[in-house]
């Protein structure tokens, strides 16, 4: 039989629903949760997430900014702007829209974001508190949404052999943070791979949860799953597809036709983990309103 989809958009829904409750909760307190994106330079693929985070902001009821640089600025104008939304009270949640163009240096720019602030989850304090399992800093949305995705789907994580492959600062490594912990929704035993991995299918095949985050399209085939494992497909690729109206198509790092067949639930793409990274930045957002508010 083939595998249960998880909709990656029904769960952000509802996830929406309650982070737009949450929002009204604040607002009526006097406070609206609000999130700055800092844009540089005019890359195509950022300005439509952009413009997908504000309109998302707007519709939970949450105030947004988006900051337009020119590709041109300087590490010190991008950094003087970082300061002074961190020095901004209407502003609780900071992003600066990956990638940076190529003469700003990314690791500086994060560090410069206040942690309180940094609802993107990539600052040191954010990434150690992750791996301590230190609940009160932020998560990196997309693994975050991941395990949301795991615990809302009904997956059992305690004691099963998970297994993820990508070892991103962004995806594979917090990933790996969240389903090593003692917690809920967690206590896997985690397996990370990667490009120098010597024999890949030995550890996807092992995996009652197959996390796959290495952004090569159709990489994971049905043969590397084990039968009734749960895989989650991270990866969102464009490949060519002549029969489309636009020529080309999206598509997970998992090859979905064939791990079907063998999964007892999985993930599509679109429609995946991709709607849930959004949902987690406001929910994120929202939980820095709450705590610069003492809860
Ligand atoms: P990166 O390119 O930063 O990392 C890819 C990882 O996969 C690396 O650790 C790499 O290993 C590993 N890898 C590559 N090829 C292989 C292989 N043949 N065998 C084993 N491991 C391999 O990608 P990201 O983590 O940023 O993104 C991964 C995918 O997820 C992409 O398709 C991206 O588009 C998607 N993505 C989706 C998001 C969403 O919202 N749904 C958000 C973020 C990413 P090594 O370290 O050795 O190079």
């Amino acid at each position: 039989m083939p595998a249960e989809l998880i909709d990656g958009n029904v769960i952000a829904r509802s996830i929406r629903d309650e982070v737009a409750l949450d929002v009204a909760k604040l607002v009526a307190r006097g406070i609206q949760p609000g999130l700055a994106v800092v844009l540089v330079g005019d890359d195509p693929a950022s300005e439509v997430y952009v413009r997908n985070k504000g309109r998302a902001c707007d519709e939970a009821g949450m105030h947004s900014v988006t900051i337009n640089m020119p590709a041109t600025t300087t590490q010190q104008e991008l950094l003087a702007q970082v300061k002074h939304l961190n020095d901004d009270p209407a502003i609780h949640g900071i992003l600066v829209q990956m990638p940076l163009p190529k003469h700003l240096d990314a690791d500086v720019v994060i560090r410069s974001i206040l942690p309180a602030k940094d609802v993107d989850g990539f600052h040191p304090v954010n990434v150690g508190k992750n791996l301590i399992g230190d609940r009160d800093g932020f998560v990196p949305c997309t693994p975050a949404g991941v395990q949301e995705m795991l615990a809302r789907s009904g997956t059992v994580t305690k004691g099963k052999e998970c297994v993820i492959v990508g070892r991103s600062n962004i995806v594979g490594k917090p990933m790996m943070a969240l389903m090593v912990q003692n917690g809920a929704n967690a206590n896997a035993t985690v397996t990370v791979c990667h490009s120098a991995t010597r024999d890949l299918k030995e550890h996807t095949l092992r995996a009652d949860i197959l996390i796959v985050a290495a952004g090569k399209p159709k990489m994971v085939t049905g043969d590397m799953v084990r039968k009734g494992a749960v895989v989650i497909d991270v990866g969102i690729n464009r490949i060519e597809d002549p029969s489309t109206k636009s020529g080309f198509r999206l598509v997970g790092d998992v090859d979905f036709a064939s791990a079907r067949e063998r999964a007892s639930k999985i993930t599509p793409v679109p429609g995946g983990v991709g709607p849930m990274t959004i949902a987690m930045l406001l929910k994120n957002t929202v939980r820095a309103a709450e705590q610069s508010a003492g809860r």
